[in-house]
């Protein structure tokens, strides 16, 4: 029931960016604090329910969250669970010293960057955004996860594209809310 509350604020825009592209819009459930709560909700029940069994000190360290929509909603749950919010920009845009990854896009390869001192060694990490397709940004988040000496416990989406199979990128499981088949 709290999945169908949530899929009533996902609106879908054909041919947006581009001809032949169904682009799923997040924004209508931002202006509804309730659907925002319930999405907050199921994130850290599911994360506080099952993922944080697996850490060793049965804590999750760190939230990464991908630039730019995981901006949104992994600062939230990080203050929810106690952790550190850390996130994975696009090239160029963070300042010090960086760890870089890249991956593929549509047309071409772009980068992502972390902070080299923003992770330590053995934390218990989890990466959010809104949307996985292909999974190419996810799997470069896991990688400079990898880079800064911890591994990725799971990936968090409001909306997969399971069609699009992007969980056999991932070296971790895959969560989501709503999937499209
Ligand atoms: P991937 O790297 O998995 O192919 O693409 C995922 C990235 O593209 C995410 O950062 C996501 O925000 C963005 N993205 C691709 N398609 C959509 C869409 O239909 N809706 C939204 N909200 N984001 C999308």
């Amino acid at each position: 029931m709290d999945v169908e509350f949530i899929k009533k604020h996902l609106v879908p825009h054909p041919d947006f960016p581009k001809k032949g592209i169904v682009f799923l819009d997040i924004f209508p459930l931002l202006r509804n604090p309730i659907a925002v709560e319930t999405l907050i909700t199921n994130f850290v029940h599911h994360l506080t329910s099952s993922t944080v069994a697996k850490t060793p000190n049965h804590k999750i360290d760190v939230v990464v969250g991908l630039d730019a929509r995981g901006f949104l909603f992994g600062p939230i749950i990080a203050l929810r669970l106690g952790a550190a919010f850390v996130p994975v920009r696009k090239a160029g845009k963070l300042p010090g010293q960086c760890h870089t990854a890249l991956y593929e896009k549509e047309y071409g390869v772009d980068s992502f960057d972390i902070q080299v001192d923003a992770i330590q060694p053995g934390q218990s990490v989890i990466v959010v955004d809104d949307l996985i397709a292909t999974g190419g940004s996810a799997k470069a988040a896991g990688e400079l996860v990898a880079k800064c000496g911890s591994q990725v416990l799971e990936y968090l989406f409001i909306i997969e594209l399971a069609f699009l199979k992007p969980a056999e990128k991932l070296d971790a499981p895959l969560y989501s809310i709503v999937q499209v088949e």
